[in-house]
């Protein structure tokens, strides 16, 4: 299959053997929590026209050198490891006020703004990323979109860092579960870059395939009865 190789789930580090959840596994788990288990449990991966695009940006995003202008100090591709929470990863733009010290998050992303605020939490457990580390309050970010051009501010309310923990830690569970969720197709899969590994038709399939048989089967109807 063209495109396939294989990529480590877990950060890899040390920190008394705790497993870290990649940033990066928040966003795969938004869009489908099996996808999530592939590429971070089964260490499955494969790119598509859409991951390849968003590759390319965060190349061009992670590779500028840092810079201070008007009092901000730009730090790009800034690795975080937060052993508390259980996260570690990569942020595309982190901006200092030199003056104040205060530190703002900017994550960009390939399309626009979506519906739902998987994006923010993925932000925000970045900001949190950034408080273990430095002890300091991280107030607020921002997510720039690149189809779209638009930098977009995010608050990170009590709320939204309730959500974040919460997701960090339905992410976690499910994968020190070992289980990967079944599949179920919808019309998103057509976007899922491992949508020819994942082949949810075939497996829905299977599953109904199973069902009937296991309706019409002497021995499943013996054992019913029998009770
Ligand atoms: S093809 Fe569909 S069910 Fe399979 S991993 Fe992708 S989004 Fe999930």
């Amino acid at each position: 299959m063209p495109g396939v190789h294989l990529i480590v789930g877990s950060s890899g580090n040390s920190m008394n053997d705790v497993r870290l959840i990649p940033l990066a596994a928040l966003q795969h788990y938004a869009f489908c929590p099996r996808q999530c288990a592939l590429i971070h449990n089964e260490q499955v991966w494969a790119d598509n026209f859409l991951t390849a695009q968003g590759n390319l940006l965060h190349e061009r995003v992670d590779s500028g050198e840092p810079e201070t202008r008007k009092g901000i100090r730009f730090e790009r591709g800034v690795q975080v490891a937060a052993p508390n929470i259980g996260i570690t990863g990569k942020l595309d733009l982190v901006e200092k006020d030199i003056s104040s010290g205060e530190l703002f998050p900017v994550e960009y992303k390939r399309g626009k703004p979506k519906v739902s605020d998987w994006d923010e939490i993925q932000l925000c457990a970045q900001a949190l990323c950034l408080e273990e580390m430095t002890g300091q309050t991280v107030a607020e970010g921002a997510l720039w979109y690149n189809q779209t051009r638009h930098r977009q501010a995010v608050s990170f309310t009590p709320e939204l860092r309730q959500r974040t923990l919460q997701v960090i830690a339905d992410v976690a569970a499910m994968l020190a579960s070992g289980v990967t969720p079944k599949a179920v197709y919808d019309k998103h899969c057509h976007a899922c870059s491992l949508f020819d590994l994942c082949n949810p038709k075939l497996l829905q399939k299977d599953n109904s395939l199973q069902y009937v048989n296991r309706l019409f089967s002497t021995e499943d109807f013996d054992e019913e009865t029998t009770e």
